[in-house]
């Protein structure tokens, strides 16, 4: 029959944002600041050396939890830079990106009934994963200037909560946790059996001489902690859509279980490309002064602009207010923004159970060649 119809798991979720607003950039020609993802080549060497994979026989399944030579090469660039050794064998797993890393680790520990805090803006795909799983997303947001409220997410807590979801640099924020806020963490988790999922897939975008505070770095939440990574966000891969989690071993068993069946293993000839290329630590280390120089160029853009930009420490997402602008929702004026202005952006009212009212801003990615920002800038300063 042409017209069955089935309950669905997820009543309230429509197409990702992302997928939306890439669209209407397309239909309407607009300069496409809105999904994340870098509009630049990639780096010759690391095609090459995909290509010698694929030449060399590496196109079958790889190990179900990644190629040996890539987890020992994650493991060595963790301990480099966060000071702790995970074991490759069982503590390092090879993903299909941060998508499916975060995925799966929900999936892996969240029972029915059970409470996951979720700070909001937070990046759409976390409360629509806990319900599929039976878990309840418990929504705090950011403080004020859109900073991690330890307080609110305190006062969240109960005898059901799993699960609490961080992100660091924050997407869409685009500030990021400190030291003092990773204490805070730890003090509030101590004496629980709280899981920590800590989502660091921009950790190399941190800017102005910040480093990232990474869950790593403490004991305490590392011992509890799923963290996650993205190659997509270091080497402007997002489309070979290649991620990794680290875990404690007993965590990493449980991850492993579930990450078996829903995609067995990832991308073999770019994990023997990658494996290879990040020897070279030079291939990351440059990647923050690379972002913080198109963040500038992109704010001091803006500011000539009638748009407010909020403080950008990290991720390649920039907020700007358009109160002076308009009256109009996000939602809509983003729509506007593209089909009469010819920039599109995101509205960040979506990524809220309960957007703020009166909040009037949006997310613009400058993941993007000079002349594109430049070009972009041109048109937000015509409104
Ligand atoms: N992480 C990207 C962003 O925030 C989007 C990825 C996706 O489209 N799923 O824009």
């Amino acid at each position: 029959s042409p017209c069955m119809s089935i309950p669905s798991k997820l009543p309230h979720v429509g197409t990702t944002i992302f997928t939306v607003m890439s669209k209407l950039a397309q239909e309407c020609g607009a300069i496409n600041l809105s999904q994340g993802f870098p509009d630049f080549p990639i780096d010759e060497n690391l095609i090459e050396l995909v290509e010698q994979a694929m030449r060399a026989g590496h196109n079958q399944y790889a190990p179900m939890a990644g190629i040996p030579a890539l987890r020992e090469v994650i493991a060595a660039k963790v301990q480099r830079l966060y000071g702790h050794a995970y074991d490759p064998e069982t503590e390092v797993t090879v993903t299909a990106g941060g998508t499916q890393a975060i995925f799966t680790a929900l999936g892996a520990v969240v029972h029915p009934g059970d409470e996951v805090i979720i700070v909001d803006p937070a990046y759409d795909c976390y409360a629509p994963t806990v319900e599929l799983f039976g878990g309840r997303p418990v929504h705090v947001r950011l403080g004020s200037d859109m900073r991690f409220d330890a307080d609110a997410v305190k006062a969240a807590i109960t005898p059901r909560t799993r699960v609490l979801m961080i992100n660091t640099p924050h997407n869409p924020a685009g500030t990021i946790l400190r030291d003092a806020d990773m204490r805070r963490i730890a003090d509030m988790l101590r004496g629980t059996d709280i899981l920590l999922l800590s989502d660091e897939v921009y950790e190399h975008l941190v800017f102005d001489g910040e480093s990232h505070a990474s869950a790593i770095n403490y004991p305490e939440l590392r011992d509890r902690a799923y963290v996650i990574f993205s190659f997509g966000k270091v080497f402007h891969t997002t489309g070979w859509k290649m991620g990794y989690a680290l875990a404690s071993r007993a965590l990493m068993k449980e991850f492993r279980k579930v990450h078996q069946f829903n995609v067995f293993s990832a991308n073999t000839p770019v994990q023997h490309a990658l494996a290879e290329y990040m020897k070279d630590p030079l291939r990351y280390e440059q990647v923050p002064a690379f972002y913080e120089e198109k963040r500038d160029r992109f704010l001091v853009g803006l500011r000539a602009s009638r748009f407010e930009p909020l403080a950008c420490e990290g991720s390649y997402f920039q907020l700007a207010d358009y109160s002076r602008i308009s009256e109009e929702p996000d939602t809509v004026f983003a729509e506007r923004l593209a089909r009469e202005f010819g920039v599109a952006a995101i509205p960040i009212s979506v990524f809220y159970k309960e957007p703020p009212a009166g909040q009037r801003i949006l997310r613009f990615c400058f993941a993007k060649q000079e002349e594109t920002l430049d070009n972009a800038i041109e048109k937000l300063c015509e409104i």
